[in-house]
């Protein structure tokens, strides 16, 4: 669907991580941008470099405003969907975020685009959909897809209400189930996390879990990259795909490459015991990339190398 002619986008969530990159990578390619974000995460440090742009327009709102979002969205080709709660472990204190924050707001933006006949849809998703489920890796067509976090039912109900607006309202969908994604900007995350605790104090580090916790780590450019080719490449009504890498990273490993690149010796790793962070979870994850792959689509950064160069933009940010 992407082509070289200038797309008009409507970004949810496009002051926050992934978001934020995705608009310099649109504006970069010449395309016209509007974010639409409430700035409960996102910052405008962010995306500051776009303000006098003429081809960057700013909407600062929530999407729980139907009203407004379906004010704002007419006249787009095509709708990137980010926002929405960013760390699963919130749900665990409040079981109605995912709801709101996943299901209803994923809602809102498909009633708005049916409204405003707005056709096409990028969905930022999670492997989180998939539960805790052997074997791994996951491939894109593994079922029944049982999650075990609320922020993953949040994504599997918006999922599914995707594709139910493409199945009857004829719009086109891409639904991109990422891996934990790395890089400048993050704002949480297990990188994040480590640096406030190692800035609070240098000579230990409280990691959660026994750190044997392993997942695919994808950097934010090749998060983005990897969106914007299966745009281009990919033409069903409802294309989906996961976005990671082929090899993973545990945790422990995260907490060794931090502190080398952050000067600190004999740092006390505390565990908090278990073989997972928190309840929800899924502690030993990988998902198949093939589909990505035989099209054409391969991430540049293993994950450790995506980890270390996340921790080195981190740090030099600071
Ligand atoms: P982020 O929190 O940095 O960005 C989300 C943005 O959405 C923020 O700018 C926030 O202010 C905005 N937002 C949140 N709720 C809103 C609302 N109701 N109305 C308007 N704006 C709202 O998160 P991110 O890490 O950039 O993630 C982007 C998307 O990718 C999310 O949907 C997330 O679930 C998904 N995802 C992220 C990862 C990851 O590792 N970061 C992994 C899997 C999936």
């Amino acid at each position: 669907m992407l082509n070289d002619k200038a797309m008009k986008c409507f970004v949810t969530g496009g002051a926050g991580f992934i978001g934020s990159h995705l608009v310099d990578r649109l504006i970069a390619d010449g395309h016209y941008v509007s974010i639409y974000d409430n700035f409960s995460v996102g910052k405008m440090e962010f995306i500051n470099q776009h303000i006098k742009s003429d081809r960057f327009k700013l909407v600062k709102a929530d999407l729980l405003d139907l009203p407004m979002l379906k004010k704002s969205i007419i006249g787009y080709d095509v709708v990137f969907h980010l926002a929405a709660n960013p760390e699963a472990r919130w749900g665990i204190e409040n079981t109605e975020l995912d709801l709101k924050q996943e299901t209803i707001v994923t809602y809102n933006v498909l009633e708005a685009m049916r409204v405003g006949r707005v056709r096409r849809i990028v969905f930022a998703s999670s492997g989180t959909i998939y539960g805790e489920t052997p074997p791994l890796p996951i491939a894109e067509d593994y079922g029944p897809v049982l999650p075990i976090s609320l922020y993953g039912a949040g994504k599997l109900a918006s999922e599914g209400l995707v594709s139910a607006f493409c199945g009857t309202f004829s719009m086109q969908a891409w639904i991109y189930r990422f891996a934990n994604v790395v890089g400048s900007r993050a704002t949480h995350g297990v990188i994040y996390d480590f640096i406030n605790k190692l800035k609070r104090n240098p000579r230990q580090l409280e990691i959660l879990g026994d750190g044997s916790q392993c997942k695919p780590y994808l950097h934010v450019d090749d998060c983005v990259d990897g969106m914007l080719f299966g745009l281009k490449n990919a033409s069903d009504r409802v294309n989906v795909f996961n976005l990671g890498c082929t090899t993973t990273t545990n945790v422990s490993k995260i907490a060794d490459m931090l502190t080398e690149e952050m000067g600190l010796k004999g740092v006390v790793f505390r565990y908090t015991g278990g073989d997972r962070g928190w309840p929800g979870d899924v502690p030993q994850f990988m998902c198949n990339v093939d589909k990505a792959s035989k099209m054409g689509w391969k991430a540049r950064h293993t994950s450790d190398e995506a980890v270390r160069k996340a921790i080195k933009e981190i740090l030099r940010k600071e």
